[in-house]
């Protein structure tokens, strides 16, 4: 099968197209034919180098995928062969035709998600969930600011928190990114390159401040997300690229708090609500993953580079 591999960390270029083995599923493990996988920033971190976790070499890339079950594993109940799945972490990594999963990280695909739309689940729509839900523990009467909106989290966090009964306020960084947030659920967008902006997201809530704050940029955003904040405000950093230095007057005054996390560190429970909670609404048509751009597997370079530029606009994905 064809696959990126990785042999150094560096640069884009260290992603190579190569033949390799097609793998054999072993007992409770599943065999996917990936017909695309969603390509997300912390890919690149990891190909860098630079993240805190480093894969032994050689190494596929890739968590996030769709496709249908090739063979499974002895002793697999939860899929068959032909089934139609997306991953949520794989076994051997899925920018390649051919991904092993095991068996809990494999999960139904609806009918109405097609396989492109199914590479940008996972870590787009699981990271924005557990944020929402677990982390800040929204509630639908409250205020969100999802400081990001037209990338793959900003977007689903868009569609979840207007699924929640939130009020959604959304930010991008280009007019292509500002129509997207709108068209996928922000009640108001504003252009974080704009100066003054977030002068504009106050009045907004009546200078009353949003409730939560979803950061996808924290390294730039944190000291000023706490002057956007009510009383027993959230800011939930999802995304930083560097470091910042706050007051930390700002939350005394309104009871605030600044909560982070990783996906790699949710608990299976957590896990298991989320999967849960995406089918529910990626069936109903609640959630519908946007994708920004398609790529062959072969352009794998490509894509590292142009997910870390600014104007986004969904997810890319590699078709496999
Ligand atoms: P993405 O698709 O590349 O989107 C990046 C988003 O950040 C876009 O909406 C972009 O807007 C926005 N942005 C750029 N400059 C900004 C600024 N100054 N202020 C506010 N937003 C700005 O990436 P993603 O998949 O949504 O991920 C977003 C971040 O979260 C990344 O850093 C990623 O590594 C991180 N992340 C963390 C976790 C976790 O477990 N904690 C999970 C998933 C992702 P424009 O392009 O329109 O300017």
């Amino acid at each position: 099968m064809k696959a990126i591999r990785v042999h150094q960390f560096g640069d884009p270029e260290v992603l190579k197209l190569e033949e390799v083995p097609t793998p054999k599923p072993a007992a409770g493990q599943v065999l996917v034919r990936i017909h695309a996988a969603g390509v997300n920033p912390y890919e690149t971190y990891m190909r860098a180098g630079t993240y805190a976790l480093k894969p032994p070499l050689p190494y596929t890339p890739g968590s996030d995928g769709a496709g249908v079950v090739e063979a499974v594993g002895e002793g697999v109940q939860k899929v068959r062969p032909n089934d139609r799945v997306y991953t949520g972490r794989t076994v051997s990594g899925s920018y390649a035709e051919y991904a092993l999963a095991l068996e809990e990280q494999v999960h139904p695909l609806p009918a109405k998600v097609d396989f492109k739309q199914g590479a940008g689940i996972w870590v787009p729509y699981g990271t924005a969930f557990h944020a929402l839900y677990h982390s800040a523990k929204a509630h639908a009467s409250e205020t969100v600011l999802v400081h990001g909106a037209s990338g793959g989290v900003g977007i689903a966090a868009l569609q979840i928190g207007r699924a929640m009964g939130l009020r959604v306020l959304g930010t991008a960084g280009t007019p292509r990114g500002v129509e997207i947030a709108k068209r996928e659920g922000a009640h108001q967008v504003f252009e974080h390159r704009k100066s003054g902006y977030q002068e504009e997201i106050l009045q907004a809530t009546g200078n009353r401040g949003v409730d939560i704050v979803l950061e996808m940029l924290a390294n730039v955003n944190l000291s000023h997300d706490m002057k956007l904040l009510a009383n027993n405000g959230r800011v939930i950093v999802i995304g930083s690229r560097g470091e910042v230095t706050i007051n930390p007057r700002e939350l005394m005054g309104r009871r605030a708090s600044i909560r982070g996390f990783t996906l790699w560190g949710i608990t299976p429970g957590e896990e298991a609500d989320i999967h849960a909670g995406l089918f529910a609404g990626l069936e109903n048509g609640t959630l519908r993953p946007v994708v920004g751009k398609e790529l062959p597997l072969a352009e794998a370079v490509r894509a590292h580079k142009e997910i870390l530029e600014p104007g986004a606009g969904g997810k890319i994905v590699l078709i496999c």
